[in-house]
């Protein structure tokens, strides 16, 4: 949390996002085009009932959701994987601007307060850093999301109880079966008791394929968790 405590202390210069000069801090990152054109970028098109993804067409599912339906509840992001969305989480994971995490988290819980469906919730779950991006990146960008929703929605968080048991190839040039094979049993319950029962939120930075999602949906219900709905950052579209 050190850098983030030094953001704090040494106010941005510049837009997280379009690098526009001015001053910009924890609580309001990017400029007022940036946000406008996030809000814009929101009501772009319609989304997936199910997972959340930014559809054309009048279907109410997605072509993915449509054959085969996703075990978890729903899943809902903040925008899509595009432009100041795109930008921002980039920034964050690749750039190591840990304070962008506040501002991110705060949309993130807003997009959970807005749908009743979300709720009620007992538990939030962050997606956990494989082994290798941990090393490189010294931290978890969704624990720290994570961990600002929480605040905001007032439910507590625990990152330590699922884990990654098996340490997976990038998945960024997989296929969507490869990626799914890549991650069967990649993770693990720790303690199954603190699950049980609860219905948890996972959090996740980016749903593409919605693999990740998935996976750690059927091994939390697995041990025992009663519903697993999940909140990302950005959703992939035109599906
Ligand atoms: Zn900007
Ligand atoms: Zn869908």
């Amino acid at each position: 949390m050190q850098n983030l405590l030094l953001d704090i202390i040494f106010p941005q210069h510049c837009c997280s996002i379009c690098r526009k000069p001015g001053r910009f801090g924890t609580k309001s990152p990017w400029c007022k085009q940036c946000t406008e054109g996030m809000q814009e970028l929101k009501q772009s098109s319609p989304i997936c009932d199910k997972c959340g993804k930014y559809i054309n067409g009048p279907n109410s599912f997605c072509a993915d959701c449509s054959s085969e339906e996703p075990i978890f509840h729903i899943a809902r992001a903040v925008g899509p994987y595009n432009d100041s969305f795109r930008i921002a989480i980039k920034v964050l994971k690749f750039l190591g601007r840990r304070f962008l995490s506040v501002r991110m988290g705060q949309m993130m819980a807003e997009t959970v307060l807005a749908e009743q469906r979300f709720w009620p919730l007992d538990l939030i779950i962050p997606v956990p850093a494989s082994k290798g991006h941990l090393e490189q990146r010294g931290f978890n960008q969704t624990e720290l999301l994570a961990n600002q929703i929480a605040k905001k929605i007032k439910v507590k968080m625990a990152a330590d109880i699922l884990k990654r048991v098996k340490e997976t190839p990038s998945q960024r040039e997989l296929s969507k079966p490869e990626r799914e094979k890549n991650l069967l049993c990649a993770f693990e319950v720790c303690d199954s008791r603190r699950i049980s029962g609860k219905n948890i939120l996972l959090v996740d930075d980016v749903y593409t394929t919605g693999s990740t999602s998935k996976e750690c949906t059927r091994t939390l219900l697995e041990a025992g968790a009663a519903k697993v709905s999940v909140i990302t950052w950005a959703t992939g579209c035109g599906f």
